[in-house]
């Protein structure tokens, strides 16, 4: 990890278990991973699109940089605490297939804590040992990354399928992708320029007009797209017609209205009344499928988020 960062702070992120990685990327084991294992409970994307929870590293080639500093996010940013750093991108970036062979290694490790435990199922845990999924979104933005597609190619390369999920503020680096992901989600966190500015305060130009440039462009990709609504109640959660405005607009395969968890850092910023009930996250998606005219595919309570698209049935990816 570059030295400009503090040890105090990479520390902080240790103690957080993340599984650093070279320069700037890291690993951390998701939540599903362990109720996979334990308890035999995959998380909503393998209900919805059959990516199997135990098989799914969760990682990102931007542990400390972005270019939003978004109210609800589970990242440390910079002021947060006691340290500041440059969150526009470290000195050197590492190669993408270094970064690929060194998350497979974290993503060993962290099995490894598990080979003892008595409650985890011997084969689920074999077939863990054996990663096939990707998800580039654990925190930071991805496409600040300059070697991006290189790296999605490399763990398609290895049989893996990718979720790249993107703040879509940097419209031309994913449309000139030379790999695309198996599935695109870029996140819409307001339904209009001020309340993006107040919600993800954006530490760049005409970020709101970047973001919409990215969903006016999302219909020219080959791969399924989702668009990804983080709500947050007494925040963004509310006018569902902009919302579906700006949707049917952009036209993704999928819509997520998924509800804000208070957890990481996000607790500095926010408060437990601010994360919706899975109720009202359903009542928000019935209005957005009505004014879009998606239908409402599937949910996950536990997970707080809803399925809508076009389609009469999800993809399944896996
Ligand atoms: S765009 Fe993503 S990583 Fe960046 S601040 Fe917002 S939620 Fe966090």
């Amino acid at each position: 990890m570059q030295t400009s960062v503090s040890t105090a702070l990479l520390r902080l992120l240790k103690n957080q278990k993340y599984h650093l990685v070279g320069q700037h990327s890291a690993v951390k084991r998701c939540r599903w991973l362990y109720e996979s294992l334990v308890h035999n409970r995959p998380c909503y994307k393998q209900k919805f699109y059959g990516i199997r929870s135990h098989q799914c590293v969760q990682m990102t080639p931007s542990v400390l940089y972005c270019n939003m500093r978004c109210r609800f996010c589970w990242r440390i940013q910079s002021g947060d605490v006691a340290f500041k750093w440059d969150e526009t991108g470290p000195s050197r970036w590492d190669d993408p297939e270094t970064i690929v062979e060194a998350c497979i290694e974290a993503q060993t490790d962290i099995l490894s804590g598990y080979k003892a435990n008595p409650k985890v199922d011997k084969k689920t845990l074999r077939e863990a040992s054996t990663p096939r999924h990707a998800a580039i979104s654990l925190t930071g933005e991805p496409t600040l990354y300059p070697r991006l597609g290189e790296l999605i190619k490399s763990f398609h390369k290895r049989g893996f399928t990718t979720f790249l999920v993107s703040n879509g503020t940097l419209p031309d680096v994913l449309t000139q992708l030379d790999t695309e992901p198996t599935q695109l989600y870029v996140s819409l966190c307001a339904y209009d320029k001020q309340t993006f500015t107040k919600t993800c305060r954006p530490q760049i130009p005409n970020a709101w007009e970047r973001l919409t440039k990215t969903l006016s462009l999302l219909s020219s990709f080959k791969c399924p797209t989702v668009i990804r609504l983080t709500l947050v109640r007494h925040v963004n959660l509310s006018h569902p017609e902009q919302y579906a405005r700006l949707l049917s607009k952009a036209h993704p395969t999928y819509v997520e209205p998924k509800a804000y968890m208070h957890v990481g850092a996000s607790q500095l910023r926010l408060s437990y009344e601010n994360m919706p009930s899975h109720q009202e996250i359903r009542d928000f998606a019935v209005t957005v499928a009505r004014e879009t005219g998606y239908n409402l595919l599937d949910e996950a309570p536990e997970s707080r988020v809803v399925l809508l698209s076009d389609l009469d049935q999800p993809l399944k990816l896996a």
